[in-house]
């Protein structure tokens, strides 16, 4: 049973903050009881890459040398969820969530008797540690506009072999212009199918830099005093398309991937965007799969490539039956001939 009775003191004593961190995607990097690594908040607008932001798991405080921010456990959920400190309706709804997600035994308690409920108990003086630029950025929003004279004929895409067809499936094209310019446009949808972003696959490896990289994802935006960022630990790609829980889902690396094993009849197919499967990944993963079923992962060979089976394991295989479809040194699933894939995924 669950009541709407909230003591945050309890809250942020019981709360693992090692089990939030990953519940919004954190891969943790752990020395003893502190964590550090790149500044997850939405709001963080120091640099991007440079591991700024440490927690302390045992206390469960965090701090950002980046943008400044810092807090409990509690506010991190909020800066991570764009719930302002200072409204304590929807500060107090957020950790009601929190209790019932990660510590449901603390809403059955009842207020101590001979003492008056506090239905309304204020977070501890939240203004205290109100953060600097504070603007509430909005994560995965569906865009509102599309990218116009994308040209699908582009040889950094025919010349490895993809179709037409498949190039129209996934609406990709090379990009002359803006954010993405001399890159392939790669759309991203959420899990409604709403378009969010585009990624974009630099056409010339010879220009991959520090400040080029291989796959560009969508920027921060700023539209009518609001900010918008995009998160790709909170989404598959491809996963829109897999509408129903399935028998047999295949897990891929990067987005070659699944063209790929889309092109050669295997439509069941999603991609991390990465070498790490998050963990908000691994529960979409486990929700697209019914619990009979199975789950396929075809990590490049290499050891970003074990980094992800490990990741995508520790997070699916808990629930899900997970096989391990292993290439050859440096091969990538877009290696693989239609017969060699149909041999591996004998489903
Ligand atoms: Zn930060």
């Amino acid at each position: 049973m669950t009541t709407n009775w909230i003591d945050f003191k309890a809250l942020r004593a019981k709360l693992d903050f090692e089990q939030v961190l990953r519940h919004y995607g954190v891969i943790i990097g752990r020395k003893g009881d502190q964590h550090h690594g790149f500044c997850p908040l939405p709001n963080h607008n120091g640099k991007k890459n440079s591991p700024s932001f440490s927690a302390n798991l045992k206390r469960g405080i965090f701090q950002c040398f980046g943008c400044g921010a810092k807090g409990n456990v509690i506010e991190f959920a909020a800066l991570m969820e764009n719930v302002s400190l200072a409204n304590g309706t929807d500060f107090r709804a957020l950790a009601l969530r929190l209790q019932e997600k990660f510590c449901p035994e603390l809403g059955a308690s009842p207020p101590k008797p001979g003492k008056p409920a506090e239905p309304t108990q204020k977070p501890e003086n939240p203004a205290a540690e109100k953060l600097p630029d504070e603007i509430p950025a909005i994560i995965n929003a569906p865009l509102d506009f599309e990218l116009k004279g994308l040209d699908p004929s582009h040889p950094y895409l025919t010349s490895r072999g993809f179709t037409p067809e498949t190039i129209a499936y996934f609406g990709l094209g090379f990009c002359s212009r803006g954010y993405h310019k001399d890159r392939v446009a790669i759309p991203l949808h959420g899990h409604d199918g709403k378009l969010i972003g585009y990624a974009g696959r630099v056409v010339d490896d010879s220009k991959i830099a520090g400040d080029n990289p291989r796959y560009r994802l969508p920027g921060e935006r700023k539209r009518d005093g609001k900010v918008f960022e995009f998160r790709k630990t909170l989404f598959l790609y491809n996963g829109w398309r897999m509408k129903v829980a399935l028998d047999d889902l295949i897990v891929v690396e990067g987005f070659t991937g699944v063209w790929w094993l889309h092109q050669n009849s295997l439509p069941n197919v999603v991609g991390t965007m990465g070498a790490d499967c998050s963990e908000r990944q691994g529960e979409i993963i486990v929700s697209l799969v019914k619990p009979s079923g199975h789950v396929w992962m075809i990590p490049d060979g290499d050891p970003a490539g074990e980094r992800f089976a490990e990741s995508l394991l520790r997070q699916v295989s808990p629930h899900r039956f997970v096989r391990w479809v292993r290439l050859n040194e440096n091969q990538q699933p877009t290696d693989l001939s239609g017969e060699q894939l149909t041999t591996c995924f004998k489903m």
